[in-house]
């Protein structure tokens, strides 16, 4: 994406730490303030082709799909994504991308943002949304309209190493575009919070 007058953060985080609840919250935050913002659920440009083309029939099916097929999608999704925020920030703005900087597949851990995808993004910051391992446990587990089983299933040591795997992967993709690395954490009833800590990281790119 051009730099010119469009900032661009790719919000990672681990399933269950609340990424969409935090980006939906700066996102009114920037309206009030006047700035135009456009929020892209990578999942769900790579949903939209898998499921055009018969491969999956809910999201949580795409991270169990063929690597190389994955990866197509991916791609497709970057390019779109990239497409669509020029169109729609002419005037310059805010995107958000919604995505992961790792996925946990069924061919191992998979980097989200790997350089065909951080570089059709071209982000300015990589935020890693976190919250206390046993609030994401919880949340995964009380969440019915996901099926997220297969990422919990050693319990809360897992998600610590995904934790883990998330801040390594989303430092590796950083690095490929020089992009920062910004850590949040999102505790449980302070998402305004959280909101307001990467706002003022984008008064500062
Ligand atoms: P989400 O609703 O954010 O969990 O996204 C749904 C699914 O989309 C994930 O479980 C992944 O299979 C896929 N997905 C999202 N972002 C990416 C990405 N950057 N690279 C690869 N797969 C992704
Ligand atoms: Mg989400």
């Amino acid at each position: 994406m051009e730099k010119a007058n469009i900032k661009t953060l790719i919000v990672t985080g681990i399933p269950g730490v609340g990424k969409t609840t935090v980006i939906n919250e700066l996102s009114s935050i920037l309206k009030v303030k006047g700035i135009q913002s456009f929020i892209a659920n990578f999942g769900d440009y790579m949903l939209k082709t898998a499921l055009t083309e018969g491969l999956v029939s809910s999201r949580d099916q795409i991270r169990k799909l063929p690597h190389r097929v994955q990866i197509r999608l991916q791609s497709l999704a970057a390019r779109s994504i990239a497409e669509e925020a020029r169109r729609k920030l002419i005037e310059g703005g805010i995107v958000l991308v919604d995505t992961h900087a790792i996925v946990k597949t069924s061919s191992g851990l998979w980097p989200g943002l790997p350089s065909h995808v951080v570089t059709e993004l071209n982000p300015d910051v990589i935020v890693v949304v976190e919250a206390s391992p046993e609030e994401i446990y919880r949340r995964q587990s009380e969440d019915r309209t996901r099926d997220r089983k297969d990422i919990q299933e050693k319990g809360i040591e897992e998600i610590k190493e995904l934790l883990a795997s998330a801040r390594y992967a989303a430092l590796s993709s950083a690095v490929l575009v020089g992009a920062s690395v910004l850590h949040v954490l999102n505790e449980r009833g302070k998402v305004k919070e959280a909101a307001e800590s990467i706002l003022r990281v984008i008064d500062t790119i």
